[in-house]
């Protein structure tokens, strides 16, 4: 696959209000969106560092995958973005190589973004998003 830059960084977080207070007032960086993505189950707001973006992730539910991840683990880094030219194409290659996917194909995300979940147990401890912008 053909990786060109990190796309984003996921951090779970509980509040996203309270959060987004530490990235404007003291590290000066500006939230430029908030969404929220139903079918994940999460409220995220996004930061510009370059051409790398910080993603903060709410759940708006406990039993959600951000809710369950924060139960387990607190709040923290949750997931690294790679943007590649074909999500589709990258996690067939993936499962190919003897990758466990948590998606076969891509489905849609945050910012229109195309995307797909490399499973954690198969990428050494790091959830990996992969994402293209369509
Ligand atoms: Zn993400």
């Amino acid at each position: 696959m053909k990786i060109t830059h990190i796309e984003h960084i996921g951090i779970a977080v509980k509040n996203l209000e309270e959060s987004i207070k530490y990235y404007e007032k003291v590290l000066g960086l500006k939230c430029y969106s908030i969404e929220e993505v139903k079918d994940q189950k999460v409220k995220t707001a996004f930061f510009k560092v370059g051409q790398t973006k910080i993603e903060l992730l709410e759940s708006t539910d406990s039993e959600g995958p951000i809710g369950k991840f924060i139960s387990k683990n607190g709040e923290g880094l949750h997931h690294m973005a790679f943007a590649t030219e074909d999500v589709d194409a990258s996690l067939k290659e993936a499962e190919a190589k003897g990758i466990r996917v948590i998606d076969k194909i891509s489905r849609k995300g945050a910012e229109g973004l195309n995307i797909g979940f490399l499973h954690p147990k198969s990428t050494f401890g790091v959830l990996t998003e992969l994402c293209e912008k369509k």
